[in-house]
């Protein structure tokens, strides 16, 4: 098994690829902002990667994931959403306060507790915060999703949310606004940057900044 550090920067160049769609190469510098390492130190891991037939790197230009890296990545993701969904659904964890823990515990999962949780879980397509959880295979489905800051006015629903800032989550949960509720934006105030939503139950309507937005995503119902 790859280690964490060989794990976490797969991980990373699928996310600048674009959820591993885009073919354009990703530049050493974002690599290594997104790490928070120094660009010297991604290159270097870039030689390995390459040596151990992970990327496809080209000094100076970039890198890319090849096959093999790609889905060595995906079973990371898969390690860390199974975990999340784990520790959500049968440990009874908040979900504002598993992705910390899912990031150190995917690295160490053995594949026998793995197939055991999803076994218990009833093999879960989704994680808590509405991501898709890839296959066994190292395969994912993309979800079709756009940023609900990007939406016309109009009726959604809401599919996944940004998972790595506990206190968005938790305001997120106190508004009922989860993945899979169903919303409506009434009103873009480009003023004040903010959307007016609609939600199920909710008599007042409910004004969020466009930031906020940003990490929701959705699709149309
Ligand atoms: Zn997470």
């Amino acid at each position: 098994m790859p280690s964490s550090t060989v794990e976490n920067y797969l991980k990373a160049i699928w996310f600048l690829q674009g959820r591993g769609e885009a073919a354009e190469l990703v530049p050493i510098g974002q690599v290594a902002e997104r790490i928070s390492v120094t660009p010297g130190t991604a290159t270097t891991m870039m030689n390995q990667l390459k040596k151990m037939g992970l990327v496809d790197y080209t000094p100076r230009r970039g890198v890319l994931l090849n096959e093999a890296g790609r889905k060595a990545a995906l079973l990371v993701l898969r390690r860390h959403r199974l975990v999340e969904t784990f520790l959500v659904e049968v440990m009874k964890l908040d979900w504002a306060e598993v992705h910390e823990d899912a990031e150190v515990l995917e690295h160490v999962i053995s594949d026998r507790l793995l197939t055991r949780m999803d076994e218990m879980l009833n093999h879960p397509t989704h994680d808590p915060h509405g991501a898709p959880i890839p296959t066994a295979d190292g395969e994912i489905t993309a979800d079709g999703t756009v940023v609900l800051a990007d939406c016309p006015l109009g009726s959604y629903t809401l599919q996944r949310v940004r998972e790595d800032q506990p206190s968005f989550l938790q305001w997120l949960a106190g508004l009922d606004l989860m993945p899979g509720t169903d919303l409506i934006i009434t009103e873009r105030n480009t003023e004040a940057d903010t959307l007016t939503l609609e939600l199920p139950g909710r008599p007042e309507p409910v004004q969020i900044s466009l930031p906020a937005a940003q990490s929701l995503l959705v699709v149309m119902p």
